[in-house]
């Protein structure tokens, strides 16, 4: 197994700061070892992609790390990551952010939330379009949530090699995130992966999240 790029880390980290976009390294697959190695370096926030995964790793490591769960999350699973997920990416349903903010409440706090958008021509991205999205969040001023925020919207570019189709898609992505901002929450636009992030960087984004860059290939 190829070990975790300290100094790639130290690059991208540095490069990101100056730009002040925030990064979750996506550890998905990877040991606890390695996001250590990471922490040890500085960094908090780390992204996975399933619940069990996650629940598990978070028992090995240190309590200040922030977790983001950036997977397509089931109901079912909310009340195992709401006592402590500092961020959830991918809501796409006003049912699944229902469940999150009673989740929520019975743990006594209020879980941070991103709209995941479909912005990718395939088929199998999960998210919402530009007309679900703004009924989301009529329905969600009707039925206001306390226990939960929605701080802003999360998208996944088409895995292709055509850097033009990445850069349209991250520039709609942006200026849906702009026509969308209803109050000061709303402030992260989570866009830009290992393979896109510096694109993502110049069409608006204020998070990526990179993993293979950081940890070797999957
Ligand atoms: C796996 C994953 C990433 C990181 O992908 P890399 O190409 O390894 O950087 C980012 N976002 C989501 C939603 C992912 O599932």
């Amino acid at each position: 197994m190829v070990p975790v790029n300290k100094e790639t880390y130290q690059l991208i980290s540095e490069e990101l700061k100056q730009k002040n976009v925030s990064l979750v390294a996506v550890s998905k697959t990877k040991p606890a070892e390695e996001i250590h190695t990471l922490y040890e370096l500085g960094q908090r926030d780390f992204g996975e992609n399933y619940v069990q995964e996650l629940a598990e790793k978070r028992s090995l490591l240190p309590e200040d790390i922030r977790w983001h769960f950036i997977g397509h999350l089931q109901s079912n699973k909310v009340k195992i990551i709401a006592p402590f997920v500092h961020l959830i990416h991918g809501v796409d349903s006003f049912k699944l952010l229902a469940e999150i903010n009673k989740q929520a409440e019975k743990n006594n706090r209020v879980i941070d939330c991103l709209l995941q958008m479909h912005i990718a021509v395939e088929e199998t991205k999960f998210g919402l379009n530009e007309k679900e999205l703004k009924e989301l969040l009529q329905q969600l001023s009707a039925q206001p949530m306390k226990n939960i925020r929605v701080v802003g919207l999360m998208g996944i570019s088409s895995l292709t090699d055509d850097t033009s189709k990445v850069r349209s898609e991250f520039n709609a992505l942006k200026l849906l995130f702009d026509r969308s901002k209803m109050n000061d929450d709303f402030k992260i636009l989570s866009m830009g992966m290992s393979s896109d992030y510096q694109l993502a960087i110049e069409e608006g984004s204020t998070m990526v999240r990179i993993g293979s860059l950081l940890f070797g290939m999957r």
